[in-house]
């Protein structure tokens, strides 16, 4: 590979000094101490733990630590008039209702506050009607509902397992197939694995046991009511109706316990092997009952509430003793849905011992060449609001001045190997540092954890290194990326798993993510969640501290190559039009081929820079900082005006998935059903012309300076 450069790192055993700095026991005590009690978004106890560690940040040594708050629409469940769903027999009455709580895990059975499994920003409502079965509510899935199995599912209630996609994805393809609710179960097959005791006695999902999480579509909005705006206490709010992304039908989420009184007895036609699930149950699609229950009903009863609530992020800095006006930002979620065991909190212990970590090294002196900005983002589960309220607030600064945001949500999801998503320019600085760390397997302590994830998740055929995926969302990292076009990554532990990548784990957004369920079975000796802190510190020490940035733009012209030929074989599948409507790629083929020349200059000039000349070094930190921010085009993504990058956005169909040439992607996704085929076409081909000209802008911003 023609990779020419060594980035010059910042001083080898001052990275190492911190690294060993981080200690596997404090991020234990971290964990335990901020899980003892639930930190919901918008409520008093969050708000306390916001001062708490803003509290410590200061003590640890960063140079300033601010609270900054918004007003951004929150939504919860009436204590008073609880949710649930019936089963209605012929006379109206409710012969079944679903369970209003979890069984509350032991030794949490005196704390108060523990909100019950709902869907943030569900519509009120109490719909009724006949059930249908939708198998995951992916896009292929109402397909084959509407298209091969010929059901309609408008004015029914549709029940869909959770998995595989982003929860309001499914929401929002009931909602266009007319659904009036639609309810979200945790399958046995999806949320238990093999062999695995249900919580506590193992890491399985008790029976009873829900997944809680937001339902909204916002595209990258932020709060539904401030679009494009800081939700401050000035700010024009549209109406509650109004807001963005509001699903417009009730939702609902039940354990399997529960929903196995639902689904049984449904009749209509037998379902394909790939849409059963683990219960003992024929899953039969509907709509509504068989035999002597076809009388039966279903209602949802849902009175959850939007309100307009105060958040806190935590900001805390340490002013880089170079260059000051170059930001490295390091930023994760605080508010869990209950005890955030796992999610958020395996990332906030892990960000605190990095800010302890760091503090350390402040003390004895040192300073960041450039700045670091911590964050403790309030409201993620929510929506991504205080990532992105702040995102928004400090937009003109941050598209001028930030380098790379690395992304610190949950440490852990399984206990196989390392997960990294980023962007291609960090693909290189990712590599370095995990063989700078050694690996937290037992019987691997002499192995270095790039070898023990290499080992267990090579890339591909044709790349002998570990696998690194793309962004999606579904976290904080969203508006850095893909809203304002900053360099930036994620890494995690995870599970063996190259099909299942977005169930997440079984107990995951319930009661059950305890610290207990981190100590007793994710990581007992804390090593994996140390390996995890030790990349995300590497990270932002090298970026932070390195003269050249540690950004590899020859990565970058690779990955577009092959985003290319992908989405050109995706063309292909339909050879007739292609050649009717003049379809061709040869432009965007050209401009990655530009960019790849200009990729490799840029590379050879790095060879000749002078390292003592303070304003080239700037020079070329700056066409390296500023390669990401060219591939936002200001107008955005089609309908979604705060998806601006148009190498990557988030997929249409699962927020959670990165799509890379979204545009394109989007353009011919189930195109030879497109009505008007010409119109389409067209499509296509401006999608085409929109990438190529993106990607020439951006090899324009690494050819030489005049
Ligand atoms: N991480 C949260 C979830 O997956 C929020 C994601 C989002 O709203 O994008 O439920
Ligand atoms: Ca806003
Ligand atoms: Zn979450
Ligand atoms: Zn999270």
């Amino acid at each position: 590979r023609p990779s020419g450069v060594q980035h010059d790192h910042a001083n080898d055993s001052k990275l190492l000094d911190f690294l060993n700095e981080i200690q596997a026991d404090n991020i234990r005590q971290y964990l335990r101490k901020f899980t003892q009690l639930p930190h919901l978004a918008g409520t008093e106890q969050n708000l306390k733990l916001a001062k708490e560690i803003a509290n410590e940040w200061e003590k640890f040594g960063l140079d300033s630590v601010e609270l900054v708050s918004y007003d951004v629409l929150l939504s919860y469940p009436k204590p008073e008039q609880p949710n649930y769903i019936s089963i209605l027999n012929q006379f109206g009455n409710e012969i079944f209702n679903t369970s209003l709580t979890e069984p509350v895990p032991e030794g949490y059975e005196g704390v108060s506050d523990i909100v019950p499994p709902y869907n943030a920003f569900s519509a009120k409502g109490q719909p009724e009607g006949e059930l249908v079965y939708v198998n995951y509510g992916r896009t292929e899935d109402f397909f084959q509902l509407e298209r091969d199995m010929g059901i309609n599912c408008s004015g029914k209630i549709v029940i869909a397992r959770y998995g595989k996609i982003f929860r309001g994805n499914k929401v929002k393809n009931a909602i266009l197939a007319g659904a009036k609710g639609i309810i979200l179960f945790s399958d046995p097959a999806d949320y238990c694995a093999p062999g695995v005791d249900v919580y506590p006695s193992g890491w399985n999902l008790p029976g009873r046991g829900a997944q809680r999480g937001n339902v909204l579509n916002l595209n990258g909005a932020g709060d539904p009511l401030t679009p494009g705006y800081p939700a401050k206490e000035y700010t024009y709010r549209a109406e509650q109706d109004e807001g963005v992304g509001l699903p417009k039908i009730p939702v609902h989420p039940i354990g399997y316990s529960d929903a196995v009184h639902l689904l049984t007895n449904m009749g209509g036609p037998h379902p394909p092997d790939s849409w059963k699930g683990a219960l003992n149950i024929s899953y039969q699609i509907g709509p509504g009952y068989k035999g002597e229950f076809s009388k039966q009903i279903v209602r949802m009863n849902i009175y959850t509430s939007n309100q307009v609530t105060r958040i806190y992020n935590v900001i805390g800095r340490i002013r880089g003793a170079v260059e000051p006006d170059r930001y490295v930002i390091l930023g994760g979620h605080r508010d869990a849905w209950v005890f955030g065991g796992i999610d958020p909190t395996s990332g906030v212990a892990v960000v605190h011992e990095i800010a302890r970590s760091v503090g350390t090294l402040v003390k004895k002196g040192w300073k960041p060449r450039r700045t670091l900005v911590f964050a403790s983002w309030d409201a993620e589960e929510f929506g991504l609001l205080g990532s992105t309220e702040w995102a928004e607030e400090n937009a003109k600064i941050l598209q001028e001045r930030a380098v790379a945001y690395i992304n610190a949500d949950s440490s852990i999801e399984g206990m196989y190997t390392l997960r990294v998503d980023c962007t291609p320019s960090l693909h290189t600085l990712v590599y370095d540092i995990t063989k700078k760390i050694s690996s937290p397997e037992p019987g691997e302590e002499t192995m270095t954890l790039y070898d023990s994830w290499h080992k267990r998740d090579n890339w591909t055929n044709e790349r002998n290194a570990p696998r690194i995926s793309k962004l999606g969302s579904g976290s904080d990292f969203e508006a850095y990326f893909i809203r304002l076009g900053i360099a930036a990554g994620r890494a995690r532990y995870t599970k063996n798993t190259k099909t299942e990548r977005y169930s997440s784990y079984p107990v995951y957004h319930s009661v059950y993510e305890t610290f207990e369920l981190v100590e007793r079975f994710y990581d007992p000796s804390f090593r994996r969640l140390q390996a995890v802190a030790r990349v995300r510190a590497g990270l932002i020490f090298q970026l932070s501290d390195s003269q050249l940035l540690p950004l590899d733009c020859v990565e970058y012209g690779a990955a577009l190559h092959k985003y290319t030929l992908n989405i050109e074989a995706i063309a292909n599948r339909h050879p007739d039009a292609i050649s009717r409507y003049n379809v061709s790629f040869d432009s965007l083929l050209n401009a990655v081929k530009n960019f790849t020349s200009a990729a490799q200059a840029f590379h050879q000039r790095l060879n000749e820079l002078d390292r003592y000349n303070p304003l080239e070094m700037r020079m070329v930190n700056d066409q390296l900082m500023h390669l990401e921010r060219a591939f936002i085009d200001p107008l955005g993504l089609p309908g979604r005006p705060f998806y601006r990058h148009i190498i990557f956005a988030p997929s249409i169909h699962n927020k959670y998935a990165g799509e890379s040439f979204p545009g394109i992607y989007d353009a011919l996704f189930d195109i030879e059903n497109a009505p008007e085929q010409d119109k389409a076409w067209d499509e296509v081909r401006r999608q085409i012309s929109i990438a190529t000209f993106t990607v020439q802008a951006a090899a324009m911003v690494l050819m030489p300076l005049a």
